[in-house]
Order: structure tokens, then sequence, then C-alpha cells
């Protein structure tokens, strides 16, 4: 894996000897919304997240964003990133957070690459990730066949058999992509669907889907490269190995909250509990976008998130100051 410094994005420097205003973790919807929203404030800001864009960078198409009748997930990032370097604020792009503490003035973000930063208050945005399969061969193969990002990779596979795992939105949509390229597409899921029916019947239509309900998927082999995976029904107590030269792994998202579970309040989907004004259980910590409890994983919904969530970080810090 190619190793990337932290790269200080912007003429805003960053400061580990100041006390920032607010420190937001995570660059995407929630994130940037959050720091133009600060920065129009006056507050002094640093955003610090491992990419600007997140999970948006992986969408291809976005038809309910409004403004853009249609604009794919990159240039939409695109567009959000000049956005914020209209506004000074400081962004430390390429590292993590690794830990979050309290003390007697604030917070102190402590990152991946040794860095620790000091802040008044606090906006979680650190969204979502892929949920791994957790089988063997999966990790050794990613990148070699194994993939949970059919809109990235899908043109890879052309005329190639293909497994897709799961059966909400994220796999049926991955099976509407790789229709285009693929030569067959087992679909394997291991209850009953609940992607959109209109994705469903387009599956289910295609002459290059087989679909397998009730199987889960037990191993990935490959020696180099995925050559093929074992599924295993309970209900038939039958076993199958089926030779494909992809695993599209699209089995729904983890909250990015292991690194703040220790101070803030998480669900039992270890979600961030956020009030109604984005407000954590902890005074001066806040959240927004698909890190939190908030049910509408949708990019307007995280944006208008974390507006809020800069709104309700500056209300804090002014009446603090009174
Ligand atoms: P979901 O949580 O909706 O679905 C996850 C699917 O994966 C379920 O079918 C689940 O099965 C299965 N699953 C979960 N864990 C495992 C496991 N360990 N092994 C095997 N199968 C597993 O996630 P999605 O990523 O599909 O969608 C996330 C959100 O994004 C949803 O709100 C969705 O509507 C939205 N979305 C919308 C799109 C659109 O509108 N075009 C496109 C993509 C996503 P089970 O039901 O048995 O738990």
């Amino acid at each position: 894996m190619e190793f990337i410094l932290p790269e200080e994005t912007k003429k805003i420097p960053v400061d580990e000897n100041k006390t920032y205003d607010v420190i937001i973790i995570g660059a995407g919807p929630a994130g940037m919304t959050a720091a133009v929203y600060c920065s129009r404030k006056k507050l002094d800001t640093l955003v610090i997240s491992k990419d600007i864009g997140g999970q948006v960078l992986l969408t291809a198409g976005i038809e309910n964003y409004m403004g853009y009748q249609y604009i794919t997930g990159p240039e939409l990032i695109q567009k959000f990133e000049e956005q914020i370097k209209q506004f000074p604020v400081a962004l430390l792009i390429g590292d993590e957070v690794s830990y979050l503490s309290k003390n007697k003035k604030g917070f102190v973000i402590s990152t991946n690459y040794g860095k620790n930063f000091k802040s008044q208050t606090v906006i979680i945005a650190s969204g979502k990730s892929s949920r791994p399969l957790n089988v063997p061969g999966e990790k050794k193969l990613i990148g070699r066949g194994v993939s949970y990002c059919a809109t990235c990779d899908a043109p890879l596979f052309g005329n190639m058999d293909v497994a897709v795992i799961g059966g909400g939105n994220s796999a049926l949509t991955a099976v509407s992509d790789l229709i285009k390229y693929a030569k067959k597409i087992f679909l394997l899921h291991r209850s009953t669907f609940r992607a959109d029916p209109v994705l469903i019947e387009r599956a289910k239509k295609s002459d290059k889907v087989d679909i397998y309900l009730g199987y889960i998927v037990e191993k990935i082999y490959g020696k180099d490269r995925v050559e093929s995976i074992k599924i295993y029904s309970k209900d038939e107590d039958t076993e199958k190995i089926l030779p494909v030269s992809g695993v599209f792994i699209e089995i729904g998202l983890i909250p990015n909250s292991q690194s703040v579970k220790d101070i803030v309040k998480l669900n039992h989907l270890q979600e961030i509990e956020v009030d109604c004004e984005c407000k954590t259980n902890i005074e001066g910590i806040f959240a927004a976008g698909d890190v939190t409890s908030v049910p509408d994983k949708q990019i307007i919904v995280a944006a208008g998130e974390g507006a809020k969530a800069a709104l309700s970080a500056y209300k804090y810090l002014v009446t603090r100051k009174k």
C-alpha cells in the first residue's frame, strides 16, 4: 500500500500549539458543510480527515442533491472542495484521528501520525465504511478480485463471471452496474431482499443474473487473484463452489466511531447518539452525518446536519464566553 504523508492542503497552517475553536473530524458532505458554516462564523477551524469526500467519492450518479439534476460523486466533492477552499479553514488531509479525550480546557485530538491538537469544541463527521464479510481469503484478495465498490470497479470485470454479496440497495445497484460489463453475475444473499423493488426486478429480468437466496459465503479462493468462492445453504445443507473472477461485497456500512467510542455515547449500531441539535452526550462535542443515529444516510441530509452541528458549536462557544 502506498504511504501518503499527511498533507496540509491549504495556505492556512495547521498548528499543534494553539487551541482551535472547533476541530471537525471528517471531510465528507457533513464535515465540509460544517467547516464552511464555522468559518463564516469566524471560528478558528481545523478539519482532519483521511480523504476529502468519503463515501460520496464511490457514488456514480447523484440525482437528488438539490441544484444538480445529475452529478457524479467525485464532481460534487470537487465543488465542495472548491467552496471550502474559499474560506480560511485549516485542512489536515491524509491523517486520521486515533483518539479523542477531554481535559479541563476542552478536548485533545491525537492522530495516527502522532500529532496532537487542542480545541474548545469538536464536530465528529467521520462517516461510515464498507462492512467486511470476514471470511477466509477476503483480506488477502482485496484489490485482486475482492471489491467493496462496484461503481468504481465494475468496468474491470468485462466479460468475466462475478459474485455480488448482499440484499440491500448497494448490492442490487452493484448488480445493475455489473450487468453492463460482466458475463455472469451470481447474486448471493443470506435472507430476503430489502432493496428497492425496481432494482430487484431489474436483476430478476436479466439473463446474466443467477440469484442464490439463503446462501452465505464461507470462503474466497485464489492464489494471486480471486478464482472461486465456497457458498453454503443452511436450509438445503448444500455447499457449492462457484468459479468467479470477482467478488463484490455490498453488505452495508459500519460507522467510523471506533476512535471516539470511549468518550461519546453510541447506540446498538455503533452510531453516535445525537439530539436534534447534533449534540452528543458530552458538552462541546457535536456530531453530524452518517456516523450519527440520524436514520437517513443521504448526502443532502448529511450536509444539512453538518450545518446544524456548526451552528450548535457556535452557540455553545458564544454562550460559554459570556
Ligand atoms: P443495507 O444495510 O440496506 O443492507 C445490507 C445487506 O447486506 C442486507 O441485505 C443484509 O442482510 C446483508 N448483510 C449484512 N451483513 C451481512 C453479512 N455479514 N453477511 C452477509 N450479508 C450481510 O446496506 P446497503 O449498503 O445496501 O445500503 C445502505 C443504505 O444506503 C441504505 O439506506 C440504502 O437504501 C442506501 N442506498 C441507496 C441507494 C440508492 O438509493 N440507489 C444505493 C445504495 C445504498 P440481512 O437483511 O439478512 O441483514
